[in-house]
């Protein structure tokens, strides 16, 4: 039996709605097969006012949960008060130092609880951040110190929102004792999901790799890659939406939306030039300005003018993409 406590900072509740949807395992699977007892969990367990506040008192008391997962920004503002985000008369933050100090494993769901996501991004009114990281910059709300009990760094599951199955089998590693074996990557994220690209399983990668791209936005039947003119970020963005695929059935780029990254810090991107999201920035109009990791942007360009010189008949021809 693990126990387990979820509290929610600055956020739209988008992690919850996920969570709520998953299948492999689902909730219940949590609970009756894997020994998960929800202590607390603001939308699955009906405590309010009074008896939530004296429950997370006495689970505090008690020694804290085995896991204390986040959801959402830890709110400093104003003035380093908190007092933007106050839960059962309390700053949240205060509720989020108690229980990641006590708790056996900590976990940050969703870009918000991760690195700070769009309640940070600039100018930041709320002062929000992350609970390990600012963006991309180590330390966040408990600094990049901080270890809980069982002596690791928090494990980072983002997304805008997380896929539901990367949080309930993460929660299931750490239940049932395999927690200080989940091999994380350099920011924090469970290698088994983060250490692909959003490329990989792609339907449109054999177009990807002749330089054929999509003209239009939403196109999910027609051919072609979003990387040339949608913004589509698959190739810099580390998550498997192509390999674990949402509602078990598709994926943004297999449907004609480009992958804007969001599991990635710096999420949301473009957040200074207005209406850039789903168009490629490009140097010269022509130079994609961000290429896939481990070349420049001038060798890409010479290897996509030759692929795409090179592009067979078929690549572009309209062809039906799932
Ligand atoms: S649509 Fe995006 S993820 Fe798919 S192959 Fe093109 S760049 Fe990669
Ligand atoms: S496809 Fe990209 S933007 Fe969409 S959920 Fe996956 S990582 Fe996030």
């Amino acid at each position: 039996m693990a126990t387990l406590v979820w509290l929610h900072g600055g956020a739209c509740n988008g992690n919850t709605q996920s969570f709520l949807n998953a299948e492999e395992p689902t909730i219940v699977d949590l609970v009756t097969d894997f020994g998960i007892e929800i202590l607390y969990h603001h939308s699955c367990i009906p405590l309010m006012g009074e008896q939530a506040k004296e429950t997370l008192q006495k689970i505090l008391a008690a020694g804290g949960p085995d896991i204390f997962v986040f959801e959402g920004s830890v709110i400093q503002g104003p003035k380093g008060t908190g007092r933007y985000d106050i839960f059962l008369d309390r700053p949240m933050k205060d509720w989020v130092a108690d229980f990641a100090a006590s708790a056996t494993f900590t976990v940050a769901i969703g870009d918000c609880a991760c690195w700070g996501g769009i309640p940070a991004t600039k100018p930041n009114p709320t002062d929000s951040i992350g609970l390990q990281y600012l963006k991309g910059a180590k330390g966040g709300f408990l600094g990049s110190e901080y270890r809980s009990k069982a002596g690791l760094p928090v494990i980072n599951i983002p997304g805008c929102p997380a896929h539901p199955d990367w949080v309930t089998q993460i929660l299931v590693a750490v239940a049932t004792g395999r927690g200080a074996d989940v091999a994380l990557d350099d920011l924090q994220r469970p290698q088994t999901f983060f250490k692909t690209f959003t490329q990989t399983g792609c339907t449109r990668v054999q177009y990807f790799e002749w330089k054929e791209p999509v003209e239009e936005f939403g196109q999910g039947t027609r051919k072609g890659c979003l990387f040339y003119e949608q913004g589509c970020r698959g190739p810099l963005t580390h998550s498997p939406c192509n390999r674990i695929l949402w509602n078990r059935q598709s994926s943004k780029t297999r449907a004609g939306m480009p992958c804007i990254g969001c599991t990635e810090p710096q999420f949301p991107h473009n957040d200074l030039e207005v209406g850039t999201v789903f168009k490629t920035q490009k140097v010269f109009g022509v130079i994609p300005k961000e290429v896939p990791e481990g070349t420049d942007a001038l060798s890409y360009s010479v290897h996509a003018a030759v692929a795409r010189a090179a592009s067979p008949k078929w690549a572009k021809e309209d062809m039906f993409v799932i």
